[in-house]
Parts: C-alpha cells; sequence; structure tokens
C-alpha cells in the first residue's frame, strides 16, 4: 500500500505517529512561510501542513506549485492543530509535513469539486467521474451499496437464490418499446433486451427453483423523466407455493429492515388500499399518504341546483385545504390556472372559503345558498378558516386533475416532508386496461398476471372489471414496487392472450415457450420486482433516480461521457445485414 492511513481517520490519538496519506488536493493556501493542503480521499479530508521550519526548501516550493485535483503521497508526523477545526472529523490534528511526491497532476477541473458546484448537469455529466468525486454524489452511491447489501442478505436469509438470467432475449411485455440488438450470426433476426427477466424467473419456479431473486438490469425505451432511466435495476424475485399475502409479508419484511437498517425506522403493517379506493381517495394508484385532504365527492350536494358544469359532470369531487380561507384572489387564479395546464387539463376550479367569522365565500354562490353551501363544508370536514376546492367533469380526468392539485397543495402547505415515510399496499388493481387509441384491452400490470377467480365469470361481459390478484408497494406517492400471482396453466395463459388480442399464432410464437412449461408440472407462483434506483433515491431524499445511478443518461437518454449511442462503422452495418436510411 502507498499509504499508512486513510485522510479520514486520523486523531488526537495519533499524535507523534509518522503517516503516509494519499489523496487528491481539495484546497491549497499559502502563506509565504506557511502554507496548507487539504488532502481528501473517500474516507475525508486531512490538513497537510508545510513550514519553513521543519518543511525542507524544496518540499515547501512543491507544495506551492500543486493545484486543486493534484494526487499526492505525503509523509509526516501527526501533530495537534493549535486552532481545531470542530467541523472536521480530522480538525484536531494535521500532519507536518517532511516528504512528499506528486503522484500525478490534474488539469483545472472544470468545475468546483465540493458539495456546492457550479458545474451545470451537462457539464457534471460530461466529467461525471469528477462529479462522483463530491462528497454529496458519492454518498448517494454509498448508500445504495448499503441497501443492496441489505437486501441481499434478507433475502439469502429468507432462502431466495439469485440466479442470473440472459440479456440476450426477446421480448418481454411490460408495456415499453424494447431496445434491440442486432445477431451478426443470424442476419436480419435481432435479440431484444429484458424489459424485466419475468418469463425466466417464471420458469426458475417450474424447474423448482422455489425462491428467486435477482438485483437486475432492465432497459425499457421510453420518454424519460426524472425518475425513469432506459436503463435501471430492479430487485426482482419470484416465489412458489404461495399466495398474494405470503409475498406482501416477505417484502413488507424487506422494506421494513431497509427503513430499520438504513434510518432506523420501524413501521408496523403497511396500510393496504384497494385500487378502487385509491382511485376514488386520491385519484392515484400510488397516493401519497402523507397528508390527508382526501376526495370528497359532492355530486348528490352540488347537482340539481341550477349551475349548468357541475350538474353535466360525472363526477364533483372536492378538497379540503386546511387553513386557507385567507387564499388571495391571485393564490386562487394560481391555483385555476395550475388545474387549467394542458398536462392536467381541468376546465376551471371552483373554491369554497368558509371564512374564520362563519360566512361562506364561493366562485359559484349565486347558484348555492349559504345553508347549500354550509353542507359542502360539512360533507369536506372543513372548519372555519378552512378552504374548499372543487372540480368537475368526466370521472377519470377529473380524478387525475385533482390528484395534482391535491399533490400541489400538499408541497404549498409542506405536507410532504422528504424524512417522513409513509408505505402503503394498494391491491386488486384491474386485470386489464382499455386503450381508447388501438381500441383493444391491454394487460395492466402484464399479460401473465392472475385474475381473481371469482371475477372469472365477467370475462365475456364485462373483462374491464376483472380484478387481478397484483399489488404495488407505495412509499410517499411513488410506486416502489409492484407484483402479482401469475398464471400457471396453458389454457388460462392462453385465454388471456386471446382476449389481449393476440392470435393464437402471435401467441405460441411469442410466448409457446412459458405456455409449453405450464404443461410440465408449473407450480403455483407469483412475485414481485422493486425498482431499486427509486428506492434508494427516496431513502436518499432526492427525487431524480439519476443521482443514485453512477452513470445515468440524460433526458435523450444520451451518455454525454462516452458519447453513446453513436454511429457504427459502415463495416460493422454489413457484417450485422443492417442498412441505415439517411435522417
Ligand atoms: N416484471 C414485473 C415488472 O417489471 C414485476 C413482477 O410482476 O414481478 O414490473
Amino acid at each position: 500500500m502507498l499509504r499508512t492511513h486513510t485522510c479520514g481517520e486520523l486523531r488526537l490519538e495519533h499524535v507523534g505517529t509518522t503517516v503516509t496519506l494519499c489523496g487528491w488536493v481539495q484546497r491549497l493556501r499559502d502563506k509565504g512561510g506557511m502554507a496548507w493542503i487539504d488532502l481528501r480521499d473517500r474516507y475525508g479530508l486531512t490538513q497537510l501542513m508545510f513550514d519553513e521550519g521543519s518543511t525542507a526548501a524544496e518540499i515547501q516550493k512543491m507544495a506551492q506549485g500543486v493545484g486543486r485535483e493534484f494526487v499526492l503521497k505525503a509523509t509526516g508526523e501527526v501533530i495537534e492543530r493549535v486552532s481545531k477545526n470542530p467541523k472536521m472529523p480530522t480538525g484536531d490534528i494535521e500532519i507536518r509535513v517532511t516528504a512528499m511526491e506528486v503522484l500525478n497532476p490534474a488539469k483545472v477541473p472544470p468545475f468546483i469539486i465540493e458539495d456546492e458546484t457550479d458545474g451545470g448537469d451537462e457539464l457534471r455529466m460530461k466529467y461525471r467521474y469528477l462529479d462522483l468525486r463530491r462528497n454529496s454524489v458519492r454518498s448517494n452511491l454509498e448508500l445504495r451499496h448499503r441497501m443492496m447489501q441489505y437486501t441481499r442478505r434478507y433475502l439469502d436469509g429468507n432462502k431466495f437464490i439469485e440466479v442470473e438470467t440472459p440479456v440476450l432475449i426477446k421480448s418481454t411485455p411490460e408495456g415499453a418499446r424494447d431496445f434491440v440488438v442486432p445477431s451478426r450470426m443470424n442476419p436480419g433476426e435481432f435479440y431484444a433486451l429484458p424489459q424485466s427477466p419475468q418469463t425466466f424467473k417464471q420458469l426458475l419456479m417450474v424447474s423448482g427453483f422455489d425462491r428467486y431473486f435477482q438485483i437486475v438490469k432492465c432497459f425499457r425505451d421510453e420518454d424519460l423523466r426524472a425518475d425513469r432511466q432506459p436503463e435501471f435495476t430492479q430487485i426482482d424475485c419470484e416465489m412458489s407455493f404461495v399466495g398474494q399475502e405470503d409475498i406482501l409479508n416477505i417484502f413488507e419484511g424487506l422494506v421494513k429492515s431497509l427503513f430499520k437498517d438504513e434510518k432506523g425506522l420501524e413501521f408496523g403493517a403497511f396500510p393496504r388500499m384497494t385500487y378502487d379506493e385509491a382511485m376514488a381517495k386520491y385519484g392515484s394508484d400510488k397516493p401519497d399518504i402523507r397528508f390527508g385532504m382526501e376526495f370528497v365527492e359532492l355530486n348528490a350536494l352540488t347537482q340539481g341546483k341550477g349551475f349548468q358544469v357541475f350538474d353535466a359532470a360525472e363526477l364533483v369531487v372536492g378538497i379540503c385545504a386546511k387553513g386557507c380561507a385567507e387564499y388571495t384572489r391571485k393564490e386562487l387564479d394560481g391555483l385555476t390556472d395550475f388545474v387549467r395546464r394542458p398536462q392536467i387539463g381541468a376546465k376551471g376550479m371552483v373554491y369554497l372559503k368558509c371564512n374564520t367569522d362563519g360566512t361562506f365565500k364561493s366562485s359559484v354562490d349565486k347558484f348555492y345558498s349559504e345553508d347549500q353551501l354550509k353542507e359542502w363544508a360539512a360533507a369536506c370536514g372543513a372548519e372555519a378558516g378552512d378552504l374548499i376546492l372543487v372540480l368537475a367533469g368526466d370521472k377519470n380526468q377529473t380524478r387525475k386533475a385533482m390528484n395534482e392539485l391535491r399533490l400541489e397543495m400538499g408541497n404549498k402547505l409542506g405536507l410532504r416532508k422528504r424524512d417522513d415515510f409513509k408505505p402503503l399496499w394498494v391491491l386488486d388493481f384491474p386485470l386489464l386496461e382499455w386503450d381508447e387509441e388501438t381500441k383493444r384491452f391491454h394487460a395492466m400490470h402484464h399479460p401473465f398476471t392472475a385474475p381473481k377467480k371469482e371475477d372469472m365469470k365477467l370475462l365475456a361481459t364485462d373483462p374491464g372489471a376483472i380484478r387481478a390478484n397484483a399489488y404495488d408497494m407505495v412509499i410517499n406517492g411513488v410506486e416502489v414496487g409492484g407484483g402479482s400471482i401469475r398464471i400457471h396453466d396453458r389454457p388460462t395463459q392462453q385465454l388471456m392472450f386471446k382476449t389481449l388480442g393476440f392470435t393464437d399464432e402471435e401467441a405460441k410464437k411469442q410466448f409457446g415457450f412459458l405456455m409449453e412449461a405450464f404443461e410440465y408440472g408449473a407450480p403455483p407462483h407469483g412475485g414481485i420486482a422493486f425498482g431499486f434506483d427509486r428506492l434508494c433515491s427516496l431513502f436518499g431524499g432526492v427525487d431524480s433516480i439519476r443521482d443514485f445511478i453512477a452513470f445515468p443518461k440524460n433526458n435523450s437518454g444520451r451518455d454525454v461521457m462516452i458519447d453513446s449511442p453513436s454511429t457504427i462503422s459502415a463495416e460493422q452495418l454489413k457484417e450485422l445485414n443492417i442498412s441505415v436510411g439517411k435522417a
């Protein structure tokens, strides 16, 4: 080893010892006769001291010549500092340097490598290896590392076997586009990268592995957002001879143990909510239950009183914002503008102020008497001083818009605290989802999800109403995991594909291997996958999953550091039997 200690470990008890440290120059202060360098490595910072009295002139000179990010090796005696720095763990000591070597000089970095940097996003991504030197970024990856180790320990302790599944496969239907890879040996044919190892983990159950897990990269070609990357990591799991309850218990246990180990937080049983309830109360299948402000349906109280907009609406729904009756015209207009934004899509917003003096003021008070408004307030649990916000229209759209408004109000009122964690299970998802564009049903989770037996009778009459044995774990409005009990017999799987509009031929071509496997003794099974990057960012209190990925891609799916994707040579294209049209 080139060093005797790291830059984070020396304390007063080391005073008098001679040590050698290696690291990067964080800062240099040069006062002529005396100079100091803060030397940094992954473990911390230690101050090196050079003074004319004890440091040889040539070393003194070398120290004065170094710049930020030079890589140094320095030897000297640990001494007690005259002016201590209580903010630094090593702040009681410094090293009086007697020998030094510049292991490598460095160009001036394009941005400051400190917790608060002056580098913009693109620049930091281009020089990600420098960005990763910053404590704040590195500590995110340390958190990720710890969570990965806890997860492995927990699952190993529960008899799960980690099995790697292939990356060059064929389409797995998780609802996104596939990334494809051309096959040189099979001209004109392509592999797809897995959107998840779904079919393989089910096959491992057929093989009798009983409990499988894998911390695995998945690939989905879809539009990117703060919480999406084209390649991301799942904690992927599957179990045999279990029902939904068993899976919920095991994985509630995993998440509880992560909270305990990482944050020292303990939870009782996670609350559970059906999909229908989540949609009715929060307008979202991933409700943020850190705060109330639940939806109150007001159709009965508001319709038939002559207000056309409400009368024509499928749903009239309100939320109560505590203590907001004093909102100004401008603030209310701001909220109206918010719900009218095209991505939210409401036509307008109605408000009811429950004034502190007991009177009511509403944007529609010419249609409603004071007593009627009082009834709204009672239904919403509003008290004097509260503000009720009401949206109306088509049920699904209105719920969606109200979900956004509720979250916006939650933000405004500071009710969505990052260090407050409110996990829950959302259960009983619909099996199918109608797609207006293609005019057919899609699997809401994926086509291997088992319908609830008692709902199967609806297949001929109302397929959209069939519920699935599917579940999501949601924390603070973020879907962190989801899974289902699977179909494990050929006839049901075939029927499912048929319902999804596959011909027998297509189903066989794409998933014949799985259906065939079901004919060789498939155990009942089910599983779940957690979005690991999301889970880490949630634990880290940050919205963007990028901060928890060592080398992420930007919003155009580009790695600006290695400049990928990129074109390939004509020979490569020829070898792959691919011709590329001119853009
Ligand atoms: N494969 C599913 C997904 O990626 C998870 C599961 O059903 O286990 O969402």
